[in-house]
């Protein structure tokens, strides 16, 4: 890292500290040849993942926003907030996992609804409904019953 003052290519760190939660590193240093001081700041590069839609078009990952997704499907069930908002930072998580850079949107829904299936059948129902499209009752009556065929086995 140059010196701003006088270019060189000397410094030598006075002070580390991690700001933000621990993903910011600020370095105070002072340059071996002018001796003024300067700060440096290194930061972790995340890659954003990519989500392709149903369209084929792509978005950034927003586990906000899946969670708000969740959230909606979940309405007067008995899923609490905090636990819905666990699901998204743990699909996100478990996708981070995978070094991928892009994922379906369907697989995202898949990961959602195998996590809400063991929280609330209803909530299940009404999200798989969305994710999937139905597109009639006997999609949704379907579905009904896989989920009562994976409740008994
Ligand atoms: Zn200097």
């Amino acid at each position: 890292m140059r010196c701003p003052f006088c270019n060189s290519a000397e410094s030598r760190v006075l002070e580390s500290r991690l700001l933000e939660e621990e993903t910011c590193l600020r370095r105070r240093r002072e340059c071996a040849d002018c001796m003024r001081r300067f700060t440096t700041y290194e930061r972790i590069e995340t890659v954003p993942l990519m989500v392709i839609k149903r369209d084929g078009s792509r978005q950034g990952f927003d586990a906000a926003k899946l969670s708000q997704g969740i959230m909606r499907a979940c309405v007067k069930c008995s899923v609490p907030a905090a636990e819905i908002e666990r699901i998204g930072l743990d699909v996100e998580a478990d996708l981070s996992k995978r070094f991928v850079r892009e994922v379906l949107s369907t697989e995202i829904g898949a990961l959602v609804l195998a996590r809400l299936r063991k929280l609330d059948e209803v909530a299940y129902v009404r999200f798989a409904s969305v994710y999937r499209h139905f597109s009639s009752i006997e999609d949704f009556i379907a579905e009904l019953s896989n989920l009562r065929e994976g409740a008994l086995s």
